[in-house]
């Protein structure tokens, strides 16, 4: 994003304007705390200015000022079409693709609204008018933090906006630690903390909810995981059966995949995950070091994502992906052996 592209934007945001924004599906901290954050700051410009996710998100994300103005396209699709229409502006956060929106992405493809995207996933697609990409971002909230001030508005950040953009950063760099968390991220996170967010309160509101059958789901995922030691991998499987034996909700297996990556010598972690509903095998897959995830998870199932963080799914069974993945693993093996 260009001094132009910024100047353009002003004018554009100069007058009242209706806009929606939208997060990736099945959004994460860092997608709604984005479009949250971002929609507080356009309302104190005196934007019209709604939130269309395509689905639902976890309970742990519920906690957020203004979280229940949120629409769902699956299930208020009608509303949502209308807003997309009228809509003279459309910003999509935290995704690069409009693969990543389902159902939704024919609707903003063909709508005559400008489109800013602002994102830190690798390859972007180039369906926007404004494309603010920068794969070194920690989180598509520490970019909105950017966005802000190269509009030169941090003035116009209160405690609702910066708990919004505290939270994304803090769930996309695991609380501070991965390698995407750079002196700046620090210098925002500091500035979000003077701006009003309070960060152990919502360390405690993101990290502290879990509930009992959570705690026996991790315990089978654990017990379930696996390791093959010559490729320095960890998998971790969970059918649905399992799913339904702890009544499985949204959001219960986050953060599951990070439990292969602990392990001493480990450098590749993936988790596969059974959905009947989708009837699909959704597919986590973390890394550390220069092992490209995003890469793997492109040539191998239909995902994409970060180097060190990505996502993917399989039409086959749970057994068959597993084999799959197991099968692959020496084509990649100038990274992966000790
Ligand atoms: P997670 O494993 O936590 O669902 O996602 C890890 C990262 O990969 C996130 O940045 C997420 O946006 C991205 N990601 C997850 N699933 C997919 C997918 O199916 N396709 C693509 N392109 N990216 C994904
Ligand atoms: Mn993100």
């Amino acid at each position: 994003m260009n001094k132009e592209d910024i100047k353009n934007i002003k004018e554009l945001l100069s007058s009242p304007k209706e806009i929606v924004i939208i997060p990736h599906k099945n959004p994460d901290g860092d997608a709604i705390g984005s479009t949250l954050g971002l929609m507080h700051y356009l309302k104190k410009g005196n934007h019209k200015a709604t939130i269309i996710a395509p689905n639902d998100y976890p309970d742990f994300l519920k906690w957020m000022p203004s979280e229940d103005s949120i629409l769902k396209y699956d299930q208020q699709k009608d509303d949502c079409d209308a807003l997309l229409i009228s809509a003279e502006i459309i910003f999509t956060l935290d995704f690069n693709s409009l693969g990543r929106i389902g159902d939704m992405g024919d609707a903003v493809a063909t709508s005559e609204a400008i489109k800013i995207m602002i994102d830190h996933h690798q390859q972007p697609d180039d369906y926007a008018q404004f494309t603010y990409s920068d794969v070194s971002m920690s989180s598509t909230c520490e970019m909105v933090y950017n966005f802000i001030d190269m509009l030169g508005d941090t003035n116009k950040i209160d405690e609702d906006i910066a708990s919004c953009l505290y939270t994304g950063i803090m769930t996309d760099t695991g609380s501070f630690r991965f390698s995407s968390t750079t002196s700046e991220t620090h210098k925002i996170i500091g500035k979000l903390i003077e701006k009003g967010a309070n960060n152990s309160q919502i360390h405690n509101s993101i990290m502290d909810t879990n509930s009992y059958e959570r705690m026996q789901l991790l315990g089978r995922a654990l017990s379930n995981l696996k390791i093959i030691p010559e490729y320095r991998t960890a998998y971790i499987t969970l059918s649905q059966e399992e799913l339904n034996t702890y009544n499985y909700k949204k959001g219960d297996t986050e953060g599951f995949v990070n439990y292969g990556l602990s392990l001493k010598g480990i450098i590749f972690a993936a988790i596969f995950i059974e959905s009947h509903q989708d009837n699909i095998i959704k597919i986590s897959l973390r890394s550390k070091g220069d092992f490209s995830v995003n890469e793997l998870s492109r040539s191998h199932f239909e995902g994409g994502g970060h180097t060190n963080a990505a996502g993917g799914k399989s039409d086959l069974n749970l057994k068959d992906t597993v084999d799959k993945f197991i099968s692959i693993l020496p084509n990649y093996k100038k990274d992966l052996k000790a």
